[in-house]
């Protein structure tokens, strides 16, 4: 028998969920369009939509709160935030945003010039978005693993570097303004990067002079896996594992709503003064002061906290090994599940879910929608509706046709996870009765946010 960690916390406040019929969640999937994004979160029982900012704060953070010094400029709760990202992280020069695409919105408009290429470890959807709104062109360098939802691989989320020397011949290092490194790999299943392939992309970007940023948002999770798999790091703090991760890259942008525990907020990090000095002209333009960054005191506040809140190991240990609790159930139910488990979530594999459904009849957006009325579990398509259509208008055809079970931090039980493992095992023993969707709206960008359906 295989054991998992019990909760390293006890439970201070409840919020009440509603239990609801059948018959009201059919009635709310039709008015939600078959999208779960737009269900109301009243009608739903076990919210799996996201891990982004549905954490539950600590008792600490939320003293933290009552901290806050709402200062128009210079708050205490930004130097403490500074303080933290530069001690955990490691890096000089902190920028607070709004959350992790402001960001990323900045750091693509520094960096980034028409026709550049910009390599990275799959795409993700906010990253490749302000990326190619400024021009450039994301190039997956992922290991082919990756794109195998069967493939059993300790650290799935690794550029190949031959991938990546293929790119710099035939569009040249001057072309590449930047490498971008998720840790972990969310749309790969929350999959992990190793120490030993930071170090070579390193190397290679040292040689080549390029630069690396992290999209650092599940960096602890990315941690804790080294410390499990990856020989010499057993022994080793989940913040020394995070401070050698972050000694190769030249800055990140990070999601504060995953990793730093808080319910909104994010930064960009950077060592270099001039790209610093950039960065704070135009997060006054988009999101505020540099010592707020769209952040009330308070939130800065919070997130100092959950920083240091998030590499103490117990809850690490506790947040990444529920998740392969759900995992575990799945597994070996004999449901199609993306192997091996990854940090925050657990992918369900539509492919092979539903194998009479054809990609360009949704198999995952109509099974996230069917998981819906079958038991009040929410969770999120991630397949060809996420990868959007490309520069001739056609969908975009992802080899992964995925659900994602997303796992809040500190939220829900490991009695929770069984109610949602009973309701993926029922739904799959009668998956021959599920349709297919078709679009009856569609937005332009990042559609899946809003796009409605109608079953075939
Ligand atoms: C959530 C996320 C982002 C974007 O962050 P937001 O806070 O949602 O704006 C970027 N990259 C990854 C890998 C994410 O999971």
């Amino acid at each position: 028998m295989r054991t998992y960690p019990p909760e390293p916390f006890r439970i201070k406040v409840v919020e009440p969920v509603k239990m609801t019929s059948q018959a009201e969640r059919e009635e709310e999937i039709v008015r939600a369009g078959y999208n779960t994004f737009l269900i109301q979160s009243e009608q739903v029982y076990i919210d799996l939509l996201t891990d982004s900012g549905t954490t539950a704060m600590s008792d600490a953070q939320w003293g933290a709160m009552m901290m806050g010094d709402e200062a128009y400029a210079g708050s205490k709760n930004f130097y403490q935030l500074e303080r933290a990202v530069q001690e955990v992280y490691g890096f000089k020069y902190v920028v607070p945003t709004h959350q992790g695409r402001g960001a990323e919105n900045i750091l693509s408009r520094i960096m980034i010039r028409p026709g550049d290429y910009v390599p990275g470890n799959m795409y993700f959807t906010t990253t490749r978005y302000h990326q190619e709104a400024n021009g450039g062109k994301f190039v997956d360098v992922v290991i082919d693993e990756a794109h195998d939802s069967e493939y059993i691989h300790p650290f799935k989320g690794n550029i190949d570097l031959k991938k990546l020397e293929k790119l710099v011949d035939e569009v040249g290092a001057a072309k590449i303004p930047y490498i971008c490194l998720a840790t972990t790999v969310n749309l790969a299943g929350g999959q992990p990067v190793s120490m030993q392939n930071m170090r070579e992309v390193k190397e290679f970007a040292v040689k080549h002079g390029l630069k690396i940023f992290q999209d650092a948002t599940r960096c602890m999770e990315n941690a804790y896996f080294i410390k499990k798999r990856e020989a010499g790091y057993a022994n080793k703090t989940i913040k020394e594992i995070v401070r050698e991760m972050m000694s190769y890259a030249d800055g990140c942008t990070m999601s504060g709503k995953k990793d730093c525990l808080v319910n909104i907020g994010g930064f960009l990090a950077l060592n270099d003064h001039d790209l610093y000095v950039k960065a704070c002209e135009l997060v006054v333009v988009f999101e505020g002061m540099p010592s707020y960054g769209g952040m009330a005191g308070r939130d800065m506040a919070a997130m100092a906290q959950g920083i240091y809140e998030a590499i103490d190991y117990p809850y690490l240990e506790h947040r990444v090994e529920q998740v392969r609790y759900l995992g575990d159930r799945l597994a070996a139910a004999g449901v199609p599940i993306v192997l091996p488990v990854g940090g925050h979530a657990v992918y369900l594999d539509a492919k092979r879910f539903l194998p009479h459904l054809a990609q360009d009849t949704f198999p995952a957006q109509t099974l996230a929608a069917h998981l819906y009325v079958e038991s009040g579990v929410r969770s999120m398509e991630r397949g060809i509706i996420s990868a959007g259509r490309d520069e001739e208008g056609k969908h975009r055809y992802p080899k992964l046709e995925l659900v994602r079970l997303t796992i809040p931090r500190r939220v829900y039980t490991y009695a929770h996870m069984d109610v949602v493992a009973d309701a993926v095992i029922a739904l799959y023993a009668k998956r021959d009765t599920i349709r297919g969707l078709r679009f009856t709206y569609e937005a332009p960008s990042l559609r899946f946010f809003t796009a409605r359906f109608e079953l075939i």
